[in-house]
């Protein structure tokens, strides 16, 4: 079917039914979220036909928009709340800060690529979550210092250890969700702030473009 007639809302049922819960994301506010975000909006045009394929998908700047399991995964994990402030490293296109957003999120973006910030900023907009979510271009592997402490803060890139700066801006019970390991496959890292100590449990297998920056690959 050519994409300007492809039924979107009907892929994305069957991608969370499939995808999602059968594989199993759990958390039904996750669910809803993923339900209603039209990842359609966030991917080329050129790629609409395959925006709720079971895979990572290229976008501007040599980037990607992650996998949706992924994405769901590590908002399960990231444990978001309505009201919570949510730092992301690695806005891309905007996908996954929409779907913290719809949660009930405040989430600070932070994107070192800056042509994919006003695509990014503009999809948002247009979904009404602009107020929800603010969109800077900067090297953000060491974090954002300044609006610490985080509730949560979630890494879409691959970093070759948890930056320590990131753990000491979580707030107590937060999580912070970052995939760690060599460029080629790294380990879903589910890291929790328990007072002045910090558990960590890997969450399985994942590949992601790399964290480039001071706290990242070539820092
Ligand atoms: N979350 C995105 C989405 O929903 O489309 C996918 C992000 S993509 C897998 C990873 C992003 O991290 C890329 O856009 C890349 O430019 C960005 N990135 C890499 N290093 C970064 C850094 N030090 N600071 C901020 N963003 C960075």
């Amino acid at each position: 079917m050519r994409s300007g007639r492809r039924d979107f809302g009907r892929d994305r049922a069957a991608m969370v039914a499939m995808q999602l819960r059968d594989r199993g994301i759990h958390d039904e506010r996750v669910l809803g979220a993923m339900g209603a975000i039209p990842r359609e909006a966030f991917v080329e045009a050129q790629d609409r036909s395959f925006a709720y394929a079971d895979e990572a998908l290229p976008i501007e700047a040599g980037q990607t928009i992650s996998q949706p399991y992924m994405v769901a995964r590590m908002t399960e994990l990231l444990d978001v709340q309505p009201g919570e402030r949510i730092l992301e490293i690695g806005t891309g296109s905007g996908y996954q800060a929409a779907v913290l957003a719809k949660l009930g999120a405040r989430v600070t973006s932070i994107e070192r690529q800056a042509e994919l910030v006003p695509p990014a900023r503009a999809r948002l907009r247009d979904l009404g979550l602009g107020d929800l979510v603010e969109v800077r271009v900067a090297d953000g592997s060491l974090g954002d210092p300044g609006g610490a402490p985080w509730d949560g803060i979630i890494v879409t890139a691959a970093a070759p250890s948890i930056p320590a700066g990131l753990r000491d801006q979580l707030a107590d019970g937060g999580h912070l969700v970052i995939p760690v390991g060599p460029r080629a496959r790294q380990i879903l890292m589910d890291v929790t702030r328990h007072g002045e100590e910090w558990s960590e449990r890997p969450d399985g297998a994942c590949v992601f473009v790399p964290l480039i920056g001071a706290g990242g690959f070539g820092g």
